[in-house]
């Protein structure tokens, strides 16, 4: 756990170094909305010079938590994980916007924001755990079904856990700690009752919440001994090793993968997803502006509840590029934001395919 994160502040208060890479900033373009802006307003509600009140609540809540200002920070400052704990003490103090407490509410209660369902409970044992999540199982059951037969493809079997439950992530981000830890901490008694030495996971934000966040912000440290891995590295693995085989799609229309929200925040994946891509695609996919390490969210992220506008319009951001790029077909793997970046697409004439289901329907 990171001691006194919100500290971070008083390193980011005067800093520029980031600024330009903030999604927030980019969309809203203004100037309290960037690192150092949350930065100055943290600490100096912390020096007593400005106030909790509707207009600073507002600014602390309008924060993505996407970590790009951390990914290209180079002393590493956790500033997301600082305006977190500034969030828990907002929370705590019942000064928060509605929204926050009834996404809070919902969460307690059915352990996702979605559905009024329980998360289903874990059958049977094996090596090998699949981690569902809330996202997986109520907006992406293709990508999950996708995901098990190329799983399958390459002689894995995974015990599914945490369908229906939410990583903690949202939790978190919208400052109720102990709620974060309680929905981590019943994803992974479901692991240890499965017998697994290893939990797959469907995308970046699922690898950062358990491998990274849980343990700073909550400390909650990952299990030793049992690994845990995205699901596209492992299938681009078994690609180079030859245990895959695809074929090429008949259809040229212009695309580009879109790095999944929370990307940035896992070091080295990047070029996985596009070796997998450029196997199945006839021709080669463009790369959008924002990609990579500096990846902007598609807008799926605790915004969409607190902030729907600026989440909204993190999401035009993502289809602006793509037309700017001559794209007319994206490709990502997230469940999550997909759904977010296809209620807007139409609008921009676009379409969003899902890389799991790609890549299981052309499986050789
Ligand atoms: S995260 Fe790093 S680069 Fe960004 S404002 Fe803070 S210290 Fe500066
Ligand atoms: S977490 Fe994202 S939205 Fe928040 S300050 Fe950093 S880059 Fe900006």
């Amino acid at each position: 756990m990171i001691e006194d994160v919100i500290l971070t502040t008083e390193n980011c208060r005067y800093c520029l170094m980031c600024r330009h890479v903030c999604p927030v900033g980019h969309v809203t373009r203004l100037e309290t909305l960037t690192p150092h802006g949350w930065g100055l307003t943290i600490s100096s509600i912390r020096r007593g010079t400005l106030e909790i009140d509707e207009s600073t609540v507002d600014a602390i809540y309008s924060c993505a938590d996407c970590g790009t200002c951390r990914a290209n920070c180079v002393t590493d400052q956790p500033l997301p994980s600082a305006i977190a704990a500034m969030r828990a003490e907002i929370a705590a103090a019942g000064q928060a916007l509605p929204a926050v407490y009834e996404v809070q509410t919902k969460l307690e209660k059915f352990s996702n924001p979605y559905t009024e369902k329980s998360p289903e409970q874990a059958k049977g044992q094996g090596d090998v755990a699949l981690f569902v999540g809330d996202d997986a199982q109520y907006l992406g059951q293709d990508a999950l079904q996708a995901a098990l037969r190329l799983l399958e493809a390459v002689g894995v079997k995974p015990v599914l856990i945490g369908a229906g439950r939410n990583n903690g992530y949202l939790a978190s981000s919208l400052g109720f700690p102990q709620l974060s830890f309680d929905l981590a901490m019943a994803t992974l008694a479901e692991l240890e009752a499965t017998g697994a030495s290893s939990m797959m996971v469907l995308t970046p934000g699922d690898y950062y919440a358990f491998r990274q966040m849980h343990d700073e912000r909550h400390g909650l440290a990952w299990p030793g001994g049992v690994t845990i891995q995205e699901v596209i590295p492992f299938l681009a693995e078994h690609l180079t090793a030859g245990n895959l085989n695809f074929k090429r799609v008949d259809d040229e229309t212009p695309y580009a993968y879109v790095d999944p929200t929370h990307a940035v925040r896992v070091g080295g994946r990047h070029d996985a997803p596009r070796q997998l891509v450029a196997e199945v695609m006839p021709t080669e996919g463009k790369e959008l502006f924002w990609r990579r390490e500096r990846a902007h969210p598609s807008g799926n992220v605790a915004l969409q509840y607190t902030q729907p506008h600026i989440a909204n319009h993190m999401a035009y951001s993502r289809l602006g590029d793509a037309l700017e790029r001559g794209v007319q077909l994206l490709i990502t793997e997230d469940p999550a934001g997909r759904a977010f970046l296809n209620r807007h697409a139409p609008r921009f004439d676009l379409q969003v395919a899902g890389l799991y289901e790609l890549l299981a329907d052309n499986l050789a």
